[in-house]
């Protein structure tokens, strides 16, 4: 008789079983996400409990997922986009505070931040090379502006102060749904871990006794590493100009706008936030991103806890000044 498995196959098996429960491990996953990837290790005493609390953080980044994308119709936040421009539309106290939220980095960052960006943003397709025509870009702008989207607190409604808005919350949403899965780790007891969502981060404890090493990549060349940030404890985003983009004419056409303008914002190519919420980590990437290297190191130096590395559009690495100090 044929068996499908060897006897000793068993007997690993079982031994791979015996050593699962006795001895604490790292447990990870990567999954395809929100467009991206999400990827959690955290070190647990045993396999079956490893095991659940990275199915918990991957259904946690799927829920959010259905909350804010702007690809699923049935999302809240399509919702909101096809509503909101009627009248006052009454939302859950998530999206809501997620407004509430980009709402403060808008008026922080004065307006660099604008989740209204994509008014002009949704009529560019980075993967069919397309971008809006002048007529279409300008009527858009008229639909740019982070005061439009009229929140009320007492009543979690929101309204559109102009038919043309259109929000999307991709440069926030990440953040938050990585400090939401943090929470996790912090209600099952896990003091050592990472979880990320394509360039946001939140390394929690240290690795084993050492720090977590997070990288940043050469803007122009993919393989390449230009820093390695020792890191422990930590909300860690990026945002680069080669995410998402296309090139015409010489011109790169990148996923990160200039709300004044409707175009790409060119004065950077990287831009790397360190701080504690990767809520606010990812939306003051986007805004350093925004701003340049200059006006947005003087905006990060002014926030206590929050550090930046920038690359800006000739390729030097600039520090924010506790970063500097210590490179130096
Ligand atoms: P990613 O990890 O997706 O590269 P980033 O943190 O770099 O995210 O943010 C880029 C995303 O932010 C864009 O894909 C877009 O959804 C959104 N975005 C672009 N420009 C702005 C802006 N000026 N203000 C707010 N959000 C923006
Ligand atoms: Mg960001």
């Amino acid at each position: 008789m044929k068996r499908a498995f060897s006897i000793q196959s068993l007997i690993l098996l079982a031994a791979c079983l015996v050593t699962a429960r006795a001895a604490a491990e790292w447990y990870s996953d990567t999954q395809s996400i929100m467009g991206t990837r999400v990827h959690a290790e955290v070190w647990q005493e045993d396999a079956a409990a490893g095991q659940r609390v990275l199915a918990e953080i991957m259904a946690e980044m799927r829920r959010i997922d259905a909350v804010f994308s702007t690809f699923l119709e049935t999302s809240e936040l399509s919702r909101l986009n096809r509503e909101a421009g009627k009248g006052w539309m009454e939302v859950s106290d998530e999206l809501f505070d997620l407004l509430k939220k980009s709402r403060m980095v808008s008026d922080l960052t004065d307006g660099a931040f604008d989740i209204t960006y994509a008014s002009a943003g949704r009529y560019y397709d980075y993967r069919a090379g397309e971008r809006p025509d002048e007529e279409t870009l300008r009527m858009a702008l008229a639909a740019i502006n982070y005061r439009y989207v009229e929140l009320d607190e007492k009543t979690t409604r929101v309204r559109f102060a102009h038919p043309e808005v259109y929000v999307d919350l991709g440069g926030i949403a990440k953040g938050h749904a990585v400090d939401r899965c943090a929470a996790i780790l912090a209600r099952e007891g896990i003091m050592q871990g990472m979880i990320s969502a394509g360039g946001d981060s939140r390394i929690i404890g240290d690795r084993r006794g050492k720090p977590w090493t997070v990288g940043i990549r050469d803007p122009r060349r993919e393989d390449v590493t230009v820093v390695l940030l020792p890191l422990v404890d930590t909300a860690v985003s990026t945002s680069g100009d080669y995410e998402r983009f296309f090139e015409e004419d010489g011109v790169r056409y990148h996923h990160i706008l200039d709300p004044s303008t409707g175009d790409s914002a060119r004065a950077t190519r990287s831009v790397t936030i360190l701080g504690k919420e990767a809520t606010f980590t990812d939306a003051l990437s986007t805004s350093v991103f925004v701003l340049g290297p200059v006006e947005g190191l003087k905006l990060i130096n002014r926030l206590p806890g929050v550090d930046a590395i920038v690359i800006d559009a000739e390729g030097v690495m600039r520090y924010s000044a506790e970063l500097d100090e210590l490179a130096h």
